[in-house]
């Protein structure tokens, strides 16, 4: 079966196409396209809803010309069509919705709306080395912090999630208050790199107590009273906001890394997925694998360009779903804003 999935649920317009059959069976992408409305948000430091909506408007149709060009495919050879139904911005999420429907009502095929972060969890499973169920998943993304016992697909349980900011939006909101562009992520961790470990020490929150939840909006507030001291004593230069940014991703990734080691421990699994924005952080990666190798355990991750959004998790997701008959009705559209990942449908024929 041969899916096109379309992710328009932020700032990216992603589009790719997934093939159950090929591969004996095993599937493979066969083309992926990404259009991303990052530098016309910089401008406002973070993404402006009205604006994302309208470039998804533009984008999309050029985007899937692309993928079928790349897959060497016409429309009529596509199967089926999968878009992100949601979590994410509603007027966004309606330009995927939209196209969707209408591109499979005229093509007289089926089409599902999928769950964003089902996407996120398993974009691993595009990898040559992809994770076998049952594992524990992290996902760290702009809008989300869970960890999540995964049994199967749409078999999610969920073990602890941030009560506050996300990881993803905690690096965002530290990179502003260092005069650092949007997205921060990438830029934090670049500034870290040049930064000493040691000159100061942020909180690993909610590590003191048992539970697997995080809390990430007290490290924003630590970071800010970091360098307004340093601004005060004439001491804020290029070294000290490096030691800053240091300090701050170190308390980050050891504050994930001890909830993933507590969540094993605790399911008694052997395999950990990481997924979503963050898990592109490459010190969070090394730690992550350092304590995944002492247990005899294992980390998994989706490659650079997937961990954050992308059109081919969605593709994977929807092929699976489409393919053990999952179905919008006929005509109605999705656009959920809120969806908890615990409440998915298990599909019949992997049940
Ligand atoms: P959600 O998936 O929860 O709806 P989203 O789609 O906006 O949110 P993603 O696209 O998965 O989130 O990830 C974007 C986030 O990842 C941003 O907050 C960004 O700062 C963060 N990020 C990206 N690369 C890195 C990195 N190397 N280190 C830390 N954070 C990163
Ligand atoms: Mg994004
Ligand atoms: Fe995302």
């Amino acid at each position: 079966m041969r899916v096109l999935g379309i992710e328009t649920s932020c700032d990216e317009t992603g589009v790719a196409i997934f093939d159950t059959a090929a591969n004996a069976g095993q599937g493979v992408l066969l083309a992926d396209a990404l259009y991303s409305q990052i530098a016309m948000h910089a401008e406002y430091g973070g993404v402006v809803p009205e604006l994302a909506s309208r470039d998804h408007t533009r984008k999309l149709l050029p985007l899937i010309s692309e993928v079928l060009i790349q897959a060497g495919l016409s429309r009529r050879d596509l199967d089926g069509i999968a878009y992100t139904a949601g979590p994410g911005l509603v007027g966004a999420l309606m330009v995927g919705a939209s196209t969707a429907h209408g591109m499979a009502r005229a093509l007289g095929i089926p089409v599902l709306g999928v769950h964003h972060m089902e996407g996120h969890l398993l974009a691993p499973m595009l990898e040559e080395q992809a994770p076998e169920f049952p594992f524990v998943a992290l996902l760290v993304s702009g809008g989300h912090t869970q960890l999540v016992a995964v049994e199967g697909l749409g078999r999610y349980r969920l073990l602890g999630e941030s009560v506050d900011d996300a990881a993803g939006e905690a690096f965002d909101k530290a990179a502003k208050m260092l005069d650092l562009a949007y997205p921060g992520g990438p830029q934090v961790a670049k500034l870290a790199e040049s930064g000493e470990a040691s000159r100061f020490r942020f909180p690993r929150p909610m590590t003191d107590r048992p539970g697997l939840d995080f809390s990430f909006s007290g490290l924003k507030t630590h970071t800010l009273t970091a360098i307004r001291k340093l601004e005060a004593a004439g001491e804020l230069d290029e070294q000290a906001r490096a030691d800053v940014a240091r300090a701050f991703e170190e308390a980050v990734v050891d504050t994930l890394v001890i909830k993933c080691r507590r969540a094993l421990d605790q399911t008694g699994l052997k395999r950990l997925v990481v997924a979503g924005g963050v898990s592109a952080n490459q010190r969070l990666r090394e730690r992550l694998d350092h304590e995944t190798a002492k247990r005899g355990a294992r980390a998994f991750y989706p490659r650079g360009r997937f961990c954050t959004d992308n059109g081919a998790m969605i593709a994977y997701v929807g092929a699976q779903r489409l393919a053990a008959g999952e179905r919008d009705q006929p005509g109605i559209m999705q656009a959920v804003p809120r969806w908890p990942l615990d409440r998915l449908s298990v599909p019949a024929a992997v049940a």
